[in-house]
């Protein structure tokens, strides 16, 4: 995947995506020597000022996370799993910002009076910030955990159970670690794109963050685009940006596709009515669908989505740790009744068939894999109804004929 950046003003003053990794003296040369002294009750509302929200999937409040860890030793965690296969953002920063995610783990840190801090990334992200981590010797001890290349391996109580065990399998989610995480201790676990920004509200103040992207969706974002577009790019791009301004960062032709799935393999397709609309939760809320950790999975007219759909959803019945029901025995069936629909089996009971299973599945995992993977597949039943009436009756609006 290429790199590009669109507004180096924010991430990085001097471009974010340099060929080369910033050592600490150009990083210090583009953005000053990181502020310290920040406590937490001056920090928790620079941030709520900035209305920076987590860049990691659920997009929750960042100042909310840092005033729910309770005291006694917390952990600081930056999280750089990126398990979902189409993201690469975060590797993509880890390698040509490691000092910015750096200094917004240590900023939070130093806020909630952390006695640990950890960077959790890929086996890839890992050199390139441990080289960064040996430039800043008189900084905390910042310790380094390599996430496996899995679907859920970023999803919080995983990413605990990784640091403890050595294996990222989700937990019983309604363990709030902030309360008790890492070895039964107060936790703060933030996405590494978070804490980049975080490392810049630091810097240059809440009303500098808000100076780009809107009221409703503050800062830049990254987004990792794939599918089908000329070439894969992470893209920065402003906040409320629509999905057609996105695309066209990206070097797409919107009018070239047919739907974007906004949010990864647990988000929702937006059909190309819907482009130019704010690419933001409540812009988009008609079609389920928000960022996420930004990855945008471009459509082309002429495919069908609900071949790609069906992909996606097996996809996710094998990415299970198959602890729990809904994972051993609902996903995969709920991937098999896409997968007849998508092949043009002439049973229309199918496509309620996959709406009860979704139903079923919903809310009885001990993570939010199922309620992720449900709420895909009612967005894929939603967005292509026209193509799963043509599909159930043995034809393909895409292919414009038989499946
Ligand atoms: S719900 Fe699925 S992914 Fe989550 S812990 Fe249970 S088996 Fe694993």
């Amino acid at each position: 995947m290429t790199e590009m950046t669109l507004d180096p003003r924010q991430l990085g003053t001097g471009g974010l995506f340099t060929a080369a990794v910033p050592d600490l003296a150009s990083h210090e040369a583009a953005y000053g020597r990181r502020p310290s002294g920040w406590t937490r009750s001056p920090l928790l509302r620079e941030l709520e000022a900035s209305g920076l929200a987590g860049r990691g999937g659920a997009g929750f409040p960042a100042w909310r996370k840092l005033a729910a860890v309770g005291a006694g030793r917390p952990a600081v965690i930056a999280n750089g799993a990126e398990g979902e296969p189409l993201s690469r953002k975060d590797t993509a920063l880890l390698r040509q910002a490691p000092h910015l995610v750096l200094d917004g783990l240590v900023t939070a840190g130093e806020a909630v009076g952390a006695s640990e801090l950890f960077l959790y990334a890929t086996a890839e992200s890992l050199p390139g910030v441990g080289q960064a981590l040996a430039e800043r010797r008189d900084g905390p001890r910042v310790t380094l955990v390599e996430a496996p290349a899995a679907f859920i391996s970023g999803e919080a109580s995983a990413v605990v159970n990784a640091l403890e065990t050595g294996t990222a399998l989700p937990r019983d989610k309604a363990a709030r670690i902030a309360r008790s995480g890492y070895q039964g201790r107060p936790t703060l676990l933030h996405n590494v794109e978070t804490l980049a920004h975080l490392a810049l509200v630091a810097r240059y103040g809440a009303q500098w963050f808000r100076s780009a992207g809107t009221a409703d969706d503050p800062g830049t974002r990254l987004y990792s685009l794939s599918g089908d577009v000329p070439a894969e790019w992470v893209v920065e791009a402003p906040g409320g940006a629509s999905l057609r301004d996105v695309l066209r960062l990206g070097g797409a032709e919107p009018s070239s596709l047919a739907a974007v799935l906004v949010g990864g393999f647990h988000g929702a397709w937006v059909p190309a009515e819907a482009f130019d609309l704010p690419l933001t939760a409540r812009g988009l809320a008609r079609y389920g669908a928000s960022p996420g950790a930004g990855v945008l999975l471009a459509l082309a007219r002429g495919r069908c989505g609900l071949q790609a759909s069906a992909g996606i959803v097996r996809y996710l019945a094998e990415s299970s740790a198959r602890q729990c029901g809904p994972c051993m025995f609902g996903l995969p069936a709920m991937a098999t009744v896409l997968e007849r629909i998508a092949a043009g089996e002439r049973a229309p009971w199918l496509a309620s068939e996959a709406e009860r299973l979704a139903g079923l599945v919903t809310g009885r995992g001990a993570c939010h894999h199922p309620d992720g993977s449900a709420r895909f597949v009612r967005s894929s039943l939603g967005v292509f109804k026209d193509e799963v009436r043509a599909h159930l009756a043995g034809a393909c609006t895409a292919h414009h004929g038989r499946v």
